[in-house]
């Protein structure tokens, strides 16, 4: 079955509002976002969030560098028909050149993997030996394209999606959790997904896939420590229909079987095998839209990247129409991530109105620059 228009646009304009909403309060104790505004239900103002923090200036309804990268993704993929880890690095490095306005470059808020990553693709290191060791979600949180793009093609999604990850990320267990999610994404905007069984289903089919990766990674880089996140989706799926705290507690237990650096706390802690599964889930056993995206960023933690993957996966499965209508009229950049959407779903660039990724970039990019200077 193919992508329609419909679930594409829910996929990628609700990865963009799951990380607008989340930005504000992004690395925020849980206790205190729900103290501080009882959760947060609309894009908000960070200045209220972090009183007088100038670094946290953030224009509401902007997305951060997770949907930027999936952005850049998307347009690879479209350019080239598939994914070219070549071009997407010479993306990176565009985006990373200094312009008018914009002296570190266009892209914004990275983190130190990605930075490092950046250096190494800079240096000309061969595409698939950029990537950094990190077990991260900074993989999983920009490869929701290409479940869309490969949607009919499983062999070329698990491939596109390993690639796309090691480019950055050189660590099975980074790597693992983002074939997850691009074949939840594919699957949930392919499927019709609906009651216990279904969620059930849907969990265990990413399960299954992600085994059949991580033994393919395995043999490709012996290099790399093994992953098993297919371990913790299969976990989930035995859990199905027990309360959702407990569920998030036993997502805890079992991502400190995974070797974290230091030891994890919370649900929506950057370390992959915690946030990524906590996306998943939340995506597959919300309700609606709106809940799936609400819970997961008000769990604190890594909230943009929490709400950006459950919004992608919860927008695949329900589609555009059900993402609530402020959430969409606050949106910036919406007409740029249409159009991405429209191109992964009709498999061409689009056409007029059309912006080149540099520009939307850093056109994106100075808008929330001005935000900073004038705070
Ligand atoms: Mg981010």
């Amino acid at each position: 079955m193919a992508v329609t228009i419909e679930r594409a646009r829910g996929c990628l304009l609700g990865q963009a509002a799951g990380d607008a909403l989340g930005a504000p309060i992004e690395g925020m104790a849980r206790d205190r976002t729900l103290r501080h505004n009882g959760g947060v239900r609309d894009y908000a103002d960070a200045r209220t969030q972090w009183t007088g923090q100038l670094g946290r200036a953030h224009l509401p309804g902007l997305y951060t560098d997770d949907t930027q990268q999936a952005l850049l993704i998307a347009d690879v993929l479209v350019e080239r028909r598939g994914f070219d880890a070549d071009l997407a690095r010479e993306r990176y490095l565009e985006l990373a050149r200094p312009a008018p306005g914009l002296p570190r470059g266009a892209h914004r808020a990275t983190g130190g993997t990605f930075r490092a990553a950046l250096q190494r693709m800079a240096a000309g290191y061969p595409s698939m030996l950029t990537g950094v060791p990190s077990a991260g979600n900074g993989a999983a949180m920009r490869v929701a394209p290409i479940g869309l793009w490969y949607a009919a093609d499983p062999d070329g999604l698990r491939r596109a999606a390993i690639e796309a990850s090691l480019q950055t990320h050189a660590d099975a267990r980074g790597v693992s959790a983002a074939v997850a999610v691009a074949f939840l994404a594919s699957y949930l905007a392919t499927h019709t997904v609906a009651g216990d069984d279904a969620e059930r289903a849907a969990l265990e089919a990413a399960a299954l896939f992600t085994r059949d990766a991580e033994v393919e990674l395995a043999a490709q880089r012996p290099d790399l420590r093994p992953a098993r996140f297919s371990g913790v989706l299969s976990l989930v799926a035995g859990l199905w229909g027990a309360a959702r705290w407990d569920v998030l507690r036993a997502i805890v237990c079992e991502a400190n079987r995974h070797g974290p650096a230091r030891p994890i706390t919370s649900p929506a802690d950057p370390f992959a095998a915690a946030s990524v599964a906590t996306a998943i889930y939340l995506a597959l056993a919300a309700p609606d839209f709106e809940q799936a995206v609400t819970q997961a960023v008000n769990l604190g933690g890594d909230a943009d990247t929490v709400g950006a993957i459950s919004g992608a996966l919860a927008g695949a499965r329900w589609g555009a129409g059900a993402i609530p209508q402020r959430w969409l009229d606050g949106l910036e950049n919406r007409q740029g991530i249409i159009s991405r959407a429209d191109a992964l779903a009709g498999g061409a660039k689009g056409g007029a109105g059309w912006e080149e990724l540099p520009a939307m970039a850093r056109r994106v990019a100075l808008s929330q620059a001005r935000v900073r200077e004038g705070w």
